[in-house]
């Protein structure tokens, strides 16, 4: 059996390849794009809380 460190992207699940630049994500995008929901949940968050 392989123990093959196999990382997939939280975002569009595709297999990262050797980009450390860009992990846990396979690419900016993805990491773009996580970041940009955790910045929304964040200001819902306050929004909600303004209410
Ligand atoms: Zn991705």
């Amino acid at each position: 059996m392989k123990k093959n460190k196999k990382l997939k992207c939280p975002i569009c699940g595709k297999q990262i390849l050797k980009t450390k630049e860009y992990v846990p994500f396979c690419s900016k995008k993805c990491g773009d794009i996580d970041l940009l929901k955790w910045l929304n949940g964040k200001y819902f968050v306050t929004e909600d809380k303004g209410i």
